[in-house]
């Protein structure tokens, strides 16, 4: 494309690789956004690589303070439903984690309603959340007794190196600019701290078979990372790259019906599963193959 440079690395070999049609959602309209469903639509748009770094991302961008906005005012009750199942997914990246940290100072990043840092306080992580949605910063008050700060990273002004492990979770993809903030999560980690990184694979087999139907394609993914370039972007944070890994997690059965089947489809198999509510929360362990995990420390 003319006239387009990589926002990272400020090449001029730009391809597109898909169209996005924009919807009609407004910020007028309560629930704007979740995290459970696709409906976060802006104008037209498309998906665009960078033939030299391979990062894929949003073009054009939404508008940072609509953005904001979005994520501040932001509910998902479907997310809740599927707590268990987040608890779990949650028990099981902490079990792997602890192969490297076993304790100390957690942050998580884009932390939602707290699940995953409810779970890492029991095995004696003190933990720290940052958070845009005031619905789940309060969730996470009410139901978990835990403060996280509502706000973006840089605003909560954490001291320097004072955290032992950062963790983002499917959160990198959201932001306007990720570099930004790895840089700053490279300022509160400890020299000997890890940095955990989970985002969709858009070089992984599911994404290049389904193309734009792939889950991990939709206009809240600013960004769309690989191998190559979640570690290019880490180095240039001051990172390393030491392991990657996939993604396991847990869904009920009926989130997944709800995902990942066209709705008329859906709308089939539900009475069926509102008859069988045992059925229904039955917790699934999947993995697509489609999500990558990364560990990084610090490039010194
Ligand atoms: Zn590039």
């Amino acid at each position: 494309m003319s006239g387009i440079t990589c926002g990272y690395c400020h090449s001029k070999e730009i391809e597109v690789l898909y169209t996005l049609k924009g919807g009609s959602v407004s910020l007028g309209r309560q629930r704007l956004y979740n995290i459970s469903r696709d409906d976060f639509c802006f104008s037209d748009s498309r998906v665009l690589k960078c033939g030299s770094c391979g990062l894929a991302y949003l073009f054009p961008k939404p508008d940072a303070d609509y953005l904001y906005k979005a994520y501040e005012t932001m509910e998902d009750s479907l997310y809740l439903r599927e707590e268990k199942g987040r608890a779990k997914s949650a028990k099981a990246l902490l079990s792997k984690l602890s192969r490297i940290k076993k304790a100390g100072r957690l942050l998580d990043i884009g932390c939602a309603s707290g699940i995953f840092l409810n779970e890492a306080r029991r095995l004696g992580w003190e933990v720290y959340g940052v958070e845009l949605s005031s619905w789940a910063v309060n969730y996470a008050k009410n139901n978990f007794g835990i403060s996280i700060y509502q706000g973006k990273l840089k605003d909560a002004k954490f001291p320097s190196r004072y955290f032992d492990l950062v963790v983002m979770l499917d959160s990198i993809e959201h932001l306007m600019d990720p570099l930004d903030c790895l840089i700053e999560a490279g300022r509160v980690l400890r020299d000997d701290g890890l940095l955990f990184v989970s985002t969709p694979d858009i070089e992984s087999f599911l994404s290049r078979l389904m193309g734009k139907r792939w889950l991990g394609i939709k206009q809240s993914h600013l960004y769309y990372f690989n191998k190559r370039s979640i570690s290019k972007m880490l180095n240039g944070a001051g990172f390393k790259a030491i392991k990657f890994s996939r993604y396991i997690r847990f869904f009920s059965l009926n989130y997944l019906l709800l995902k990942l089947m066209p709705y008329k489809m859906s709308l089939k198999v539900k009475p069926l599963l509102d008859r069988l509510p045992f059925i229904r929360s039955l917790l699934l362990a999947v993995n697509l193959g489609d999500q990558l995990e990364v560990y990084a420390v610090k490039d010194k």
